[in-house]
């Protein structure tokens, strides 16, 4: 595995340490229901609207690695997931997740 991959590797796998730290708090929040308030509640129930959304950008965001760091095992980093064709540089220099070309993603 060459230098600038292991790099991404490291990276990717830091993120993700962090996003599941983060998913952890998330979760440890929503247990915890000792309010009596009905602004309380109401206030709780806004807060978990918001996390709940954060948390789907966070799973979203963990799969995406995930498939990366899958990606870089089966030496098929730097490919796109859709079409097949590498992924610009530039692309994977912005977001090392980067699974699928600018093309494709738009689409
Ligand atoms: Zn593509």
């Amino acid at each position: 595995m060459d230098r600038e991959i292991l790099k991404i590797k490291q990276k990717l796998e830091k993120e993700r340490n962090e996003i599941e730290r983060i998913l952890k708090e998330i979760h440890y929040e929503n247990i915890s229901t000792d309010v009596l308030s009905e602004d309380e509640i109401a206030d709780i129930y806004e807060k978990n609207k918001e996390s709940e959304a954060l948390e789907n950008d966070l799973v979203k965001r963990i799969t995406k690695i995930n498939r990366a760091l899958e990606k870089i095992n089966d030496g098929s980093y730097g490919i796109c997931d859709s079409c097949g064709k590498k992924i610009e540089k530039e692309r994977i220099h912005l977001d090392p997740a980067s699974i699928e070309c600018s093309t494709c993603s738009n689409k």
